[in-house]
């Protein structure tokens, strides 16, 4: 089932306490192309790189059954580039720089080739591009997922509520969901961002897991307690991936299999996490895919009898 993945295709570079690393290829959409593409082609990516996008990058992805006609490039600008420090408890980071350089002149084009999708991500992007992609679509998708962060809301929060009025379910961490929805009980943030628009809330918690929200319904589920946690950069995208890879393969949006869809989004955030950047990512093979969701399959299965 065809897939389009909006985001930002960038370099970053990553203090954790336990290293650094130089400048590395990451971004929203390319963490959700290497995550997705383990379960549903084609994948169609719109997103933007400055000439200085390294070319092999984009090939491994078109090799993984990623379509980039979606893909502008900007032979004499720079990519996005951003900076970040994680602290101690690896769950919390600072943005230690944001430089838009190419997004921020961003004018997504949808190509022809792309507009019978059934399904659309919109990843990490200013709320702007969001809704111009929903809006260049003819034919709406069967479900529209989107992402976002602080950022946006701290910068665009009225485009960013306008794009909210056109999605289906919303990824959010849980900073961010207090802070759109000025709630600090997860549930009543989550019943109030329901008001706003999406009808499926996914509240993700880092290593403490992701929460699943559809009307009254709730869901959770865990994350694999890892012995070593390296680098949660784009453990969010990753998610992202897995939950919309799993959706898009089994062409399924009920409540029921969006569960599934939150597990398998938890597995690939768990290898991502292991190494710096998209590294774990680009290794793995769906043996260690199955091994692993036959691990979450452990965690959270017990038997108990009523008292
Ligand atoms: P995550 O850790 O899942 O929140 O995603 C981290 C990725 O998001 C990094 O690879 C960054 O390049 C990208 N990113 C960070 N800030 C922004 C932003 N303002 N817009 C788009 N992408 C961003």
């Amino acid at each position: 089932m065809s897939l389009i993945v909006v985001g930002s295709m960038a370099f970053d570079a990553i203090e954790t306490p336990f290293g650094k690393s130089d400048k590395i290829i990451g971004g929203a959409a390319t963490y959700i192309a290497w995550s997705a593409s383990n379960f549903t082609k084609p994948i169609r990516q719109i997103s933007v790189v400055g000439g200085d996008f390294p070319k092999e990058e984009l090939d491994i992805l078109e090799e993984r059954g990623v379509d980039l006609e979606g893909v502008q490039i900007k032979k004499d600008e720079k990519s996005f580039f951003w900076s970040g420090k994680y602290h101690m408890d690896m769950n919390t980071r600072d943005t230690l720089e944001t430089q838009l350089n190419v997004l921020g002149t961003f004018e997504p084009f949808v190509p022809d080739s792309f507009q019978d999708s059934d399904f659309l991500i919109l990843g990490n992007l200013s709320p702007a591009v969001q809704l111009s992609v929903i809006d260049q679509l003819k034919e709406r998708p069967k479900l529209v997922v989107l992402d976002t962060m602080n950022f946006w809301m701290e910068v665009a929060l009225e485009d960013l509520k306008k794009v909210l009025l056109k999605v289906d379910v919303l990824l959010v961490n849980d900073s961010e969901a207090r802070e759109l929805s000025h709630e600090f009980s997860l549930v009543k943030a989550a019943r109030k961002i329901m008001t706003m628009g999406p009808k499926y809330i996914i509240i993700k918690k880092g290593e403490h897991g992701a929460l699943l929200f559809h009307e009254d319904n709730v869901f959770f589920a865990p994350a694999l307690p890892l012995e070593e946690v390296f680098d949660p950069t784009g453990a969010g995208d990753t998610f992202a991936g897995g939950f919309m890879g799993h959706i898009a393969r089994t062409k399924d949006i009920s409540f029921e299999n969006m569960k599934t869809a939150i597990i398998v989004g938890s597995a690939m955030a768990s290898f991502c996490v292991e190494k710096f950047g998209t590294q774990r990512l680009r290794e793995i093979t769906k043996e260690d895919i199955d091994k692993r969701l036959m691990q979450f399959q452990e965690l959270v299965n017990f038997e108990i009898e009523l008292v």
